[in-house]
């Protein structure tokens, strides 16, 4: 299919996409404790007829223990010098949290100026029906070999994450296309390369059995709470960089957001600077990150006069995509305990660790996303690290350990993603079809040139 046909194709399946987006997005597939199992079911049972419907012919159901169910789908490759591309995505959705911040129901897919706002609707069912759109292109016999996995509790954590290398058989690919992400503007193609890992670290101050009278008590008796803070103002220097030692900082190469885009982005105040110093691709991206998440201390309505006899604060750690978790976690421990606030030691409690993600560039498949990208959106991508993880690649990876990883998707940084008011873009994605379908074109057509040299990381 020349890169006109593609397009042309690919602009007459947009009406029927975009109603299966409307579908998709209506069901409210929360896969968090507490909510409904039934729409998740019914999400799952829907991608599976989808795929079935365009002409996927093996699609299988994978249920694993504590987990919603995966889509599985796969077709064989059109001859046996084609290679194997696997497609990723999920289903399930983050919870629409406060629905009155909603400028209208989360679950009633909502036009916007050029998209469609609701839950979920980029995160990620935007990439699921993308998947599926380069397959309606195709007629369901793309030039590649597919493999589809959606899963459905990516959002909660899922047991499915260490799956993939107990059935590397079901998983072996040439290349993976994982679409849980997007742009870096709507407009700018973007190849993400790096996914920072995440820590989270639990630090408690205990000073009193008790509260006590702040008159009788106060200027003698350490306040907890006080003893807390001094030991999280550590954790940064005078300019916000972060002061824990043995944290992996480097320079950052690729693109980034402009310093104006990343205030707007991030709804930074007039008047507020950002914090840390070098590029905003080295603070996000190549460096780490430390974020209080939480505080467990008094609440300031309800105060009353006494000296606080415990605090804690929870901290979410973000580090250089190739730092190991648990050494990076270590490292934030090591600065906690060695801290004596007042004299006072501190308790310290490591909680979860996420690996990052660093995917191999200048490889066959890598060039042929870059050249889809450019086909797509008619300008060059630019590449980025995301400060995000998703824990599903690195069981991916170790499932298929020479297949090459990319990173693209539907999704934009204006999306909302998480937050309230989630959307999507029609022309992302338009784009993202366009790109997947040229994608598997590029790299099939390589791959039979003989264009199967790997890349460095
Ligand atoms: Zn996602």
């Amino acid at each position: 299919m020349t890169p006109e046909e593609l397009a042309t194709t690919v602009d007459g399946l947009m009406d029927g996409l975009r109603a299966d987006l409307v579908r998709l997005s209506s069901i409210p597939s929360i896969a968090f404790p507490g909510f409904p199992g039934g729409p998740v079911e019914e999400a799952h049972d829907l991608v599976a007829a989808l795929l079935r419907d365009a002409g996927v012919p093996t699609v299988e159901r994978i249920d694993l223990p504590d987990t919603a169910p995966v889509v599985y789908g796969e077709i064989p490759p059109p001859d046996p010098a084609a290679p194997t591309v696997l497609l990723y995505g999920h289903y399930d959705v983050q919870p629409p949290g406060d629905e009155k911040l909603w400028r209208s129901p989360p679950f009633e897919p909502t036009p916007v100026e050029g998209g469609l706002r609701a839950r979920g609707i980029a995160d990620d069912k935007s990439n699921v029906i993308a998947h599926l759109g380069m397959l309606r292109a195709y007629g369901g016999r793309p030039p590649v070999g597919v493999k589809i996995v959606v899963e459905g509790q990516e959002e909660y954590g899922s047991a499915f994450d260490g799956y993939p290398p107990t059935d590397p058989g079901r998983f072996a690919c040439d290349a993976m296309v994982i679409a849980d992400l997007g742009n870096l503007r709507p407009g700018t193609p973007t190849l993400t390369t790096g996914l920072r890992g995440a820590a989270e670290v639990v630090v408690e101050a205990r000073t009193l059995e008790e509260p006590r009278h702040s008159g009788e008590f106060g200027g003698a008796a350490p306040d907890a709470l006080l003893v807390l803070l001094k030991a999280l103002a550590t954790l940064h220097d005078v300019h916000g960089d972060v002061a824990v030692a043995g944290l992996r900082r480097e320079e950052w190469t690729g693109t980034s957001y402009t310093e104006e885009e990343f205030r707007d982005l991030a709804g930074v105040r007039d008047g507020v600077p950002l914090i840390g110093s070098g590029s905003l691709g080295e603070r996000l991206w190549s460096g780490p990150a430390i974020t209080v998440i939480g505080l467990d201390a008094p609440g300031v309505e309800h105060a009353a006069s006494a000296v606080v006899p415990q605090a804690r604060a929870k901290l979410n750690l973000r580090f250089h995509p190739r730092q190991d978790p648990r050494e990076a976690q270590a490292r934030l421990v090591e600065h906690l305990r060695s801290l004596r606030p007042f004299g006072v030691p501190l308790t310290v409690t490591p909680g979860d660790t996420g690996p990052g993600y660093e995917a191999t560039t200048g490889g066959p498949a890598y060039r042929a996303a870059l050249a889809a990208l450019k086909e797509a959106w008619g300008t060059d991508a630019s590449y980025v690290a995301t400060g995000g993880s998703i824990p599903l690649v690195n069981g991916l990876a170790a499932a298929a350990p020479g297949a090459e990883v990319l990173l693209f998707g539907a999704q934009d940084s204006m999306c909302n993603l998480h937050a309230p008011n989630e959307r999507v873009l029609f022309s992302e994605l338009r784009n993202t079809v366009v790109a997947m379908g040229a994608f598997v074109r590029a790299y099939a057509d390589g791959f039979r040139a003989g264009d199967r040299t790997g890349g460095e990381a």
